[in-house]
């Protein structure tokens, strides 16, 4: 029912083509994340699915039909905007009754969707009154439970997060998520630019920059497994440090070497041969380097140091450039003194310079 196929897909704006043969499998109960910085694309691909927006050539498959040339009404999706879209005259019940009376639905059961989607958002209690009666917080909820009351097998959500605080942002999304988990078998494509929200939400997330899908993978996947330093650099926040230096070689084990400091990469695993002597960039997660008394990396210079309560975030530099370090040793650290680092290498990534692309 809820699977969707987008196959070669590309949609025009005039002479402004976005996407070159777009491909994208998604499972019947997958969460998907669209996510990227804006302009990447990710609302258009979203429309696209949703028939909100003409494909210039390729296919929209969902549940198995192509529902290419469909309306969006008749594709079985049910979606939620940044901007709720709420009728401003109308109740909430109305609201979310509205779509099933276009439908047609007898009366008995609208009553019933609405009440058990009520139910399930915690928003009985609100039933009767209009719009401009309730927070941002509640009126998102109303829009969600209007998507909720079509019984879809896919939900697209835009951004839906956006216009809300981060407290609210927050239990929103796990609100958001004990919802999937409860429908089960609903399919959900989720458009965002914020990182977190896809961390934590998607079974996959698709990283699109410039209306090219970077890299399609699981939460782990794009975090410890970054296709290229573009996905490397906007996932994670304190965000990767990337280092410049080359591949040398120490009795036949490849090693990262940058002036005096080298790293074994004996356990790296090259995706091809390793480019010996040629320049890399070498990227580390602020939470793979820890404060050492013995360590690989001495003499950096602490400049600023941020408690986030959990661990601290310390920038710290040399000549050649600077560090992000997460840790949560209890250690104090004191901004102009002196630093030694050890680094996880089990836990690095290497990039070509040229291309960008994990190696
Ligand atoms: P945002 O997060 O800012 O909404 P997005 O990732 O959703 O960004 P899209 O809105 O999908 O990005 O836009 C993708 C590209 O298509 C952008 O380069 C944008 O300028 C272009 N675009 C979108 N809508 C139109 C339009 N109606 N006419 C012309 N170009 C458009």
């Amino acid at each position: 029912m809820g699977s969707v196929s987008v196959r070669d897909v590309s949609v025009a704006f005039e002479a402004f083509r976005v996407f070159d043969g777009l491909n994208l499998d998604i499972e019947e109960g997958e969460f998907i994340v669209l996510l990227g910085p804006s302009g990447c694309g990710k609302s258009t691909l979203l429309n696209a699915i949703a028939g909100l927006l003409d494909v210039a050539s390729g296919q929209i498959w969902i549940g198995g039909r192509n529902v290419t040339w469909e309306e969006p009404k008749d594709r079985g999706i049910a979606m939620v905007f940044q901007s709720y879209a709420l009728y401003p005259r109308m109740s909430v019940r109305e609201n979310m009754s509205f779509g099933l009376k276009m439908a047609k639905t007898p009366r008995p059961e609208i009553e019933k969707r609405v009440k058990h989607a009520a139910d399930l958002l915690q928003i009985a209690h609100l039933l009767d009154r209009r719009p401009d009666q309730l927070s941002g917080g509640q009126r998102q909820r109303v829009a969600i439970g209007r998507a909720l009351v079509r019984d879809a097998a896919v939900f697209l959500f835009d951004e839906p997060l956006s216009n809300l605080d981060a407290k609210l942002r927050n239990e929103l999304r796990v609100e958001i998520k004990r919802l999937h988990a409860r429908l089960g078998k609903t399919t959900m494509v989720y458009v965002t630019h914020d990182q977190i929200e896809a961390m934590t939400l998607a079974d996959r997330i698709v990283v699109l920059k410039e209306q090219k899908v970077q890299q399609i993978g699981t939460p782990g996947e794009i975090y410890h497994r970054p296709a290229n330093l573009f996905v490397a650099g906007f996932v994670g926040s304190p965000q990767m440090n990337f280092i410049q230096g080359r591949i040398g070689m120490n009795n036949g084990v490849p090693e990262f070497v940058k002036g005096q400091r080298r790293l074994s990469l004996a356990n790296y695993q090259f995706g091809g041969r390793p480019p010996v002597d040629q320049d890399i960039v070498l990227g580390i997660r602020p939470e793979h380097l820890e404060i050492a008394t013995n360590g690989t990396w001495s003499d950096l210079m602490i400049d600023i140091v941020e408690p986030m309560g959990a661990d601290t975030v310390i920038w710290c530099s040399d000549h050649e450039g600077s560090v992000q370090v997460r840790t949560n040793s209890s250690r104090r650290a004191v901004p102009g003194e002196s630093l030694t680092l050890s680094v996880d290498v089990s836990q690095v990534s290497l990039f070509s310079p040229e291309t960008g692309d994990r190696l």
